[in-house]
């Protein structure tokens, strides 16, 4: 199907299949090797979910240092949407790498910032005036927006969400939600951050069982915010859309229009992070446009450029210009190398409708799963949208979580040679983002690695 992907390979070496291999155990002893050599040079902070280490990747497979290759359910993190070896990307990022590697915007500016920056005023949702400033990562971008919105509103504080991620920065570390490993002993915090509850579907009964609407949802937070914070006093809500690390977490239908409703009446700026939702991965280019809501500035970053470092925050015209000349900026935001990356990423995902390619994904993976929920009952909830599709593991027929199980399912997957990765606030979801490039044989296949798994474990 992604033929384009087929013939990546490392310069010299052999090309890259699209096919699962496994020629020694996961990790293979080379692996073992460096993984050896990480830990006596590598901080320990920095782990590994798998400690294979990657020669070559594209298309839905990572080739490791010894030959086995692996089917990709991670994309790095919702990185690579558009494969992690993109012809468009790569022959862009080479073209400009051999011409400039920096200049630094703020000093000498150059055309490929321009352009990233009028294709996302011409992308994300609204038909108002937008302006955007780019910066190295998620973090860095949503540090960015409340800079802008405390600038723009004249208050201070920021309402945040339970389970929600927002970065390990300070100022992100104070708005995530998780304390391990995210968090602890870390602090002392940035301050004027409130949390408030998020709609949580599976988890949002009342005493009756009856599901909480998610307008009513809404208005719980509302209510916190307003007995909490006090709206003359918040500058922003920062919300994602659909949860990341949290765990794949939808919120009830109406809840997002609902509270951005509640932020226009109130002077409040609406900020959505979007970057782990952004660049065609929920089968829209935003998960916004799903609830048709508009929010005054968004933050993306991972999806947009195929893993070079960039991030941006996009908004309405007149919160984004209400900052100072030279209040916003950085020596290496919105590098010329990650800008050429991004317009070969914004290239690829129209020519090779990746949209409708994260729908189709979404569709092949909810049916696959939902038979496999039917036979396994510690699978308690399936959620998501499009290629960001998740299972929360529970005990049967309770919300109480199991994360030694989704731990075990986990393993066997990588064992077998299947990429996925364990997230939410109990560490009991595993949730899948395979590159939208990916082949429907390759997600089949990870989807049969995974009934076996779960067949071998609970069963
Ligand atoms: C990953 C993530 C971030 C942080 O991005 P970094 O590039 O790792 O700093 C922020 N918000 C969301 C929703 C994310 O998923």
């Amino acid at each position: 199907m992604t033929s384009t992907h087929e013939d990546a390979a490392v310069p010299g070496g052999p090309a890259l299949t699209q096919e699962r291999k496994l020629v020694t155990e996961i990790p293979g002893p080379r692996s073992v090797e460096l993984q050896a050599r990480k830990s006596a040079a590598v901080a320990a902070g920095v782990s590994q979910t798998l400690p294979v280490y990657i020669t070559a990747a594209g298309g839905g497979i990572l080739r490791d240092v010894d030959g086995n290759q692996l089917i990709d359910f991670g994309a790095g993190i919702a990185v690579v949407n558009v494969g992690n070896s993109a012809p468009e990307v790569v022959s862009r990022v080479q073209d400009q790498v051999a011409r400039f590697t920096h200049t630094c915007f703020m000093v000498t500016p150059y055309e490929g910032y321009i352009e990233v920056a009028e294709a996302i005023n011409r992308l994300t949702p609204g038909d108002h005036a937008k302006k955007t400033a780019l910066f190295n990562s998620g973090a860095e971008a949503v540090e960015n927006a409340v800079k802008i919105a405390r600038h723009a509103t004249g208050r201070d504080a920021v309402v945040v969400f339970d389970h929600a991620y927002h970065g390990r920065t300070n100022l992100t570390m104070a708005m995530t939600a998780k304390n391990m490993p995210y968090k602890d002993g870390f602090g002392p915090f940035a301050g004027e951050i409130y949390r408030a509850p998020m709609s949580y579907p599976l988890r949002d009964n009342d005493a009756a069982g009856t599901k909480l609407s998610g307008a009513d949802a809404a208005k719980r937070a509302i209510s916190m915010i307003e007995k909490q914070v006090g709206a003359k006093n918040l500058a922003a809500i920062v919300i994602e859309p659909i949860q990341g690390e949290g765990g794949f977490i939808v919120p009830a239908p109406g809840f997002l229009p609902t509270l951005v409703e509640w932020a226009k009446e109130n002077g409040v700026v609406f900020v959505a992070d979007e970057v782990q939702t952004g660049f065609a991965r929920t089968g829209q280019l935003f998960a916004c446009e799903d609830e048709n809501i508009v929010p005054d500035l968004m933050t993306v970053a991972k999806g947009i450029a195929g893993g070079l470092p960039l991030a941006a925050v996009t908004g309405r015209a007149e919160i984004m210009d209400a900052v100072h000349g030279g209040g916003l900026g950085g020596t290496y935001g919105g590098n010329p190398v990650a800008c050429a990356a991004a317009l070969g990423v914004i290239a690829t995902i129209e020519k090779e409708d990746l949209i409708g390619k994260a729908a189709h994904i979404g569709e092949l993976m909810t049916e696959r799963l939902t038979t496999m929920k039917g036979k396994f009952p510690v699978i308690g909830d399936l959620r998501g949208r499009g290629a960001m599709i998740a299972i929360e593991i529970t005990k049967p027929g309770t919300i109480e979580p199991d994360a030694a199980t989704t731990a075990a399912v986990a393993k066997a997957a990588h064992a077998a040679g299947l990429l996925v990765l364990v997230t939410g606030t109990y560490g009991n979801v595993l949730r899948f983002l395979p590159p939208l490039v990916i082949s429907d044989d390759l997600l089949n296949e990870g989807l049969d690695i995974l009934d076996e798994a779960f067949a071998a474990i609970v069963e």
